[in-house]
């Protein structure tokens, strides 16, 4: 099984990309999916997050995401702590779903980390896929998408390494400036590389 990592930052473009991965056939997992998965009600995840930060359910027994990421938002070590928590719980559902996919002969997975480099998770892979777009355009595109003021954008921005110094750490860049059409031509590309690896 060859694991390949895929990231970017927000508004990136990593959506858009992955979408047209899975058209392309690849298996794509994803890392935000499998951070909701471990909190579901009844989980030792969220048993775990609601003893270290109290009051962050809602009355049915959810997790409260915005209440959460208030308590963590601008506190490096509260947020130290919920990472201590979410991310071995992350990588084990990761490990378990590869393991299944492997046992069903899938030999390459595609595995979407928003802030896989800020993790230093790129080691583990086989690969690292970079969508890249100029931060002027990122933060447009943010603005557009998420209804942000341009200091709001720019606070979510200032949270994540900059796109330009990722590029050292990735295996193929994909520039996502120009049209979808553009961005389709290399990420078809990108993914003609990954089967020629085997
Ligand atoms: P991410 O998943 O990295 O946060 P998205 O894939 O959601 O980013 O893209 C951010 C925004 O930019 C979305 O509104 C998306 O529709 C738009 N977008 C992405 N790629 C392009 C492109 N090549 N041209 C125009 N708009 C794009």
């Amino acid at each position: 099984m060859r694991l390949y990592g895929l990231t970017g930052g927000i508004a990136s473009g990593k959506s858009t990309v992955s979408r047209m991965l899975r058209e392309l056939g690849a298996q794509v997992l994803d890392a935000d999916a499998f951070a909701r998965q471990v909190v579901e009600p009844g989980t030792p995840g969220l048993a775990a997050v609601a003893a270290r930060f109290p009051n962050v359910l809602t009355p049915e027994g959810r997790l409260d995401r915005v209440k959460l990421g208030a308590r963590v938002f601008g506190d490096a070590t509260e947020r130290a702590a919920l990472n201590a928590i979410i991310h071995p719980l992350v990588g084990q559902a990761f490990l378990e779903r590869v393991q299944e996919l492997a046992a069903q002969g899938v030999e390459r997975v595609v595995y979407d980390v928003p802030l896989l480099i800020e993790n230093g998770l790129q080691g583990g892979m086989d690969g690292v896929i970079l969508i890249w777009v100029p931060r002027p355009l990122q933060k447009a595109r943010l603005m557009a998408r998420d209804g942000l003021d341009d200091a709001a954008a720019e606070a979510r921005l200032a949270a994540q390494l900059p796109l330009d110094e990722k590029r050292p750490h990735a295996t193929w860049i994909v520039d996502n400036s120009g049209d979808l059409a553009s961005t389709r031509a290399q990420v078809e590309r990108v993914w003609q590389a990954v089967l020629a690896r085997g």
